[in-house]
């Protein structure tokens, strides 16, 4: 992908004025590192980040560091103290994380103006920092608030040694004395999973799914996870079918390798009780065109997590312009605002009664998805991702 692949969704004098930016930082060298090539947020958004930095002048270096499964394991206990739960953390482990890091040590490139530590992987480097003239930037991903203090404890001296930090929202910046950045992430509009499609192809994956569509589809396109609140979902359709007819679909993936998945799964079954007004659907990895058909289509867009990160999702299904009803945590509070870009809504009952009045006001429907978009369009795409990006790195060639 180029930059001028977007011109007609960002409009050409915008993009005109991201190159100018990049212009003030030709030359220079960004290496990006990180702990896998594919998979996972980071490796998705740097896929295809990387391209455009290179294509508007940037040097890009990306290595992912080498671990050992015992490493990964680590790393994974460090993910979920991040994510609030209670850990073991043995100084053994710790000293594998440093060393592992340490052996890694190589991949640091002298010449780098810039280097990014992407999460808490790679955090380690900056133990072997010593002498490098470049700027490093730690860029977290995850909502690291509730972290376990033994683990923040152990990672805070290396986010310390970095000279600054991005997070994706200002209620996730844990070092607040020292110079940090606030980027949400991004979706692609461009890819398999945004971009327009025709009436034919939205069609074609009805019928390859079964689901037809002469009522009004409520929809959520999830994860099958408790966190995103599944049963609440089918709790909050009952009360909406006993005032307008509709139906409702509940796709998404990851049950088959996460035993969890497969008991959120089989409890949702559970809920909807053949229930022939609701679909649901499990989509093999992979599956961007069928999310995208699905989004399109949908008449209301449910998101009633119970937490979140950013919530793709929601912006996934803001970009195609329908009408969000979500519940205001994490990201979704930035994306949905309230009867401007969406309805937030919380409990059952309240998701309920925001769908239905959003069936019963195609208007209001109509306004709140027209502008959601809009929000999307000016806050949460690829190209505006880069232009956050270089406005940080030539601020920090100027501090
Ligand atoms: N997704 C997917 N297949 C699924 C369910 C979700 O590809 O079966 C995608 C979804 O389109 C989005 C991402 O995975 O791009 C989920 O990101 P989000 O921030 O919404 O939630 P997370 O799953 O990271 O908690």
């Amino acid at each position: 992908m180029k930059l001028h692949d977007y011109e007609e969704i960002l409009g050409k004098e915008r993009i005109h004025s991201i190159k100018n930016l990049a212009s003030k930082l030709e030359g220079k060298t960004i290496q990006h590192i990180n702990s896998t090539a594919a998979g996972g947020g980071v490796a998705e958004i740097l896929k295809r980040l990387v391209p455009l930095m290179e294509d508007v002048g940037l040097r890009v270096i990306w290595d992912v560091m080498e671990g050992t499964p015992e490493f990964f394991r680590v790393t994974k206990v460090f993910h979920n103290a991040f994510h609030g739960q209670q850990v073991e953390v043995t100084q053994e482990m710790m000293d594998l994380y440093r060393r592992v890091n340490r052996r890694n040590q190589d991949i640091i490139r002298q010449d780098a103006d810039f280097v990014i530590l992407h999460d808490q992987q790679p955090l380690g480097l900056t133990e072997v920092r010593s002498g490098h003239s470049g700027t490093w930037i730690w860029y977290c991903h995850i909502d690291p608030v509730d972290c376990d203090p033994r683990v923040w404890n152990f990672l805070r001296p290396m986010v310390t040694w970095c000279d600054a930090s991005v997070y994706h929202l200002p209620e996730y910046v844990k070092d607040a004395d020292k110079r940090h950045y606030i980027m949400p992430p991004a979706i692609d509009p461009l890819a398999e999973k945004n971009r327009d499609l025709t009436d034919q192809e939205i069609e074609s994956v009805f019928d390859r799914l079964g689901i037809p569509r002469d009522l009004p589809l409520l929809m959520q396109v999830s994860r099958f996870d408790w966190l995103k609140d599944p049963i609440g979902v089918v709790g909050a359709f009952h009360l909406v079918r006993q005032e307008i007819p509709c139906r409702l679909v509940l796709a998404g993936g990851g049950a088959s390798d996460d035993p969890e998945g497969v008991q959120v799964l089989e409890a949702v079954l559970r809920e909807a009780a053949d229930d022939p007004d609701i679909f649901i659907r499990e989509l093999p990895s992979g599956s961007d065109l069928e999310i995208n058909a699905l989004q399109r289509a949908a008449a209301i867009i449910i998101q009633k997590s119970v937490r979140e990160g950013f919530g793709l999702t929601v912006t996934e299904g803001l970009w195609k312009g329908r009408p969000l009803v979500a519940s205001p945590v994490g990201g979704i509070k930035t994306q949905v605002l309230q009867e401007e870009t969406g309805l937030q809504a919380q409990a059952v009952e309240e998701v309920a009664s925001a769908a239905v009045r959003l069936l019963n006001d195609p208007k209001l429907a109509d306004r709140l998805g027209t502008a959601g978009k809009e929000h999307v369009r000016d806050n949460f795409i690829l190209p505006v991702y880069l232009e956050r990006w270089l406005e940080m790195l030539i601020n920090e060639t100027q501090v």
